[in-house]
């Protein structure tokens, strides 16, 4: 199909719109035009270099992609700015500029951004918000406020916010959390002769910044200094359309000891939340975590889905159940790290081992839910289809979920003698080898057991 430059911009442009937020449109796409068509390269002008950035790594395959689907070819996409176009050469200058901003200490680390966050239900509210903070800082959602558990990744989502921008613009980034601005703010009462001095450097320090992020904000509760000190420091910030990010571990409205002026200040921009992983996230980012790992390929699934078992409501305890299983694979050297490994490697750690001896009740609740049949069928001696099955993969994920014997195993399902339970779970592992429908359900009931 042919189309002239103009006709093929503007179908090029309708793709983007659907295929993209609003808020991404309007920042990257709204403002740049083509420049230049030939064979194998399409040249399009962009107003910043911010944007040249943005486009090729955050858009480049859209366009690709987009100019595929109007015209049949893989176009090299380029983009330039205005006084590249002229051969003008003072990009080396602003470039020297840039490096010299990236001097600035924003006590980012670099390791936390967005492409190592795994996202799921629970958080991703949260990881768009802050995606859209770092496209337009100061723009919308001043202050961004995020809240949420202990270990749920907000501080991980701070610095990548912070970590983005730094990126993406010449912006003045600070990551900070509420003890260091306390403790920056009390020095000021201690500097004795030079109080003057040390207020206006501390003024400097968090007033002269584009972004300012906070880090656990709910640790200003009782100190009414520092409180104040804040409230001014973010009207100055704000008033100046500098982007504010905060974290805290409970709501705005559940701060209840910060002044009220604060709080409702938290509220004026977009208050997120995250809530802890559901199974299936904490099994993502288990696997996201080891896989660049040594352990990466010797790691069974059974593995990874009883780590996320083990607890859920914190990442960071995710994160050191992995740990541990590297410093134990590290002295022992296993050909594979089945379930026999992690309960060895983790005895210590899993403590709230919720699938401990008490747990067949559970795991039989949770069987019979799945199947639609009451427990008693499940313990009973029919062999109808409809309970035997159900009742083999009862046994075998109490064999696999608890630390119970056989034959204690084959008590619990109306008294069966033990090599029925073991030919239950040589049954169901056979049949797990080349049925992935048959995994499905397993997680899925794994994910109902509840104790
Ligand atoms: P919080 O500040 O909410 O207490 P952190 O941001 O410190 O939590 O997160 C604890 C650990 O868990 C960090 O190492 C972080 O990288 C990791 N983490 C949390 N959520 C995720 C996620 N969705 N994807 C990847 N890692 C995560
Ligand atoms: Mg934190």
């Amino acid at each position: 199909m042919l189309m002239n430059n103009e006709t093929l911009w503007d179908n090029f442009l309708d793709i983007i719109c659907k295929k993209t937020n609003p808020v991404s449109f309007n920042t990257w796409f709204n403002n740049i035009t083509l420049e230049n068509v030939t064979d194998s390269k399409i040249t399009i002008k962009v107003p910043y270099a911010m944007h040249k950035k943005v486009l090729s790594d955050n858009y480049y395959s859209l366009i690709e992609d987009a100019f595929m689907s109007l015209t049949g070819i893989t176009y090299d996409i380029d983009f330039v700015l205005e006084e590249e176009i002229n051969k003008d050469q003072n990009t080396e200058i602003l470039n020297s500029n840039v490096e010299k901003e990236k001097k600035w200490e924003s006590n980012l680390i670099e390791s936390y951004t967005f492409d190592n966050f795994v996202v799921g239900d629970t958080n991703r509210f949260a990881k768009t918000a802050a995606v859209a903070v770092t496209e337009q800082p100061g723009k919308i959602y001043n202050p961004l406020f995020i809240y949420g558990k202990s270990g749920l990744g907000k501080t991980h989502l701070m610095h990548a916010i912070g970590n983005q921008i730094m990126r993406n613009t010449n912006l003045k980034v600070l990551y900070t959390t509420s003890d260091m601005f306390m403790n920056d703010f009390t020095g000021i009462a201690k500097s004795d002769g030079n109080n003057l001095e040390y207020a206006n450097l501390f003024k400097e320090k968090y007033r002269n910044v584009d972004v300012l992020i906070i880090d656990d904000i709910q640790y200003l509760v009782g100190a009414e200094k520092t409180q104040q000190e804040f409230f001014h420091t973010f009207n100055a910030l704000h008033q100046a359309n500098k982007q504010i990010i905060i974290s805290s571990d409970r709501s705005p409205d559940d701060l209840k000891k910060l002044e009220e002026r604060l709080r409702s200040r938290f509220t004026w921009g977009l208050p997120v939340d995250i809530y802890p992983p559901d199974f299936d996230l904490r099994c993502r980012i288990l696997k996201n975590k080891i896989k660049n790992l040594d352990i990466a390929n010797l790691i069974e699934e059974d593995v990874i889905e009883y780590i996320a078992n083990s607890c859920d409501n914190d990442v960071r305890y995710l994160e050191g159940a992995i740990t541990r299983l590297c410093a134990y694979a590290a002295m022992t050297v296993p050909k594979k790290i089945n379930m026999e490994f992690a309960n060895e490697a983790l005895k210590d750690y899993i403590t709230k081992n919720i699938y401990n001896n008490g747990d067949i009740p559970s795991i039989q609740k949770a069987v019979s839910d799945y199947y639609n049949i009451t427990i008693e069928e499940l313990k009973s001696k029919k062999r109808s289809n409809k309970v035997a099955y159900p009742r083999m993969l009862a046994m075998y994920l109490a064999r696999m979920l608890t630390d119970e014997s056989f034959p204690r195993i084959g008590l619990e399902f109306g008294g069966r003698d033990h090599s029925t339970v073991i030919h239950a779970c040589d049954k169901i592992e056979q049949d797990l080898k080349n049925n992935d429908q048959l995994k499905e359900v397993i997680k899925e009931i794994k994910n109902n057991i509840t104790c």
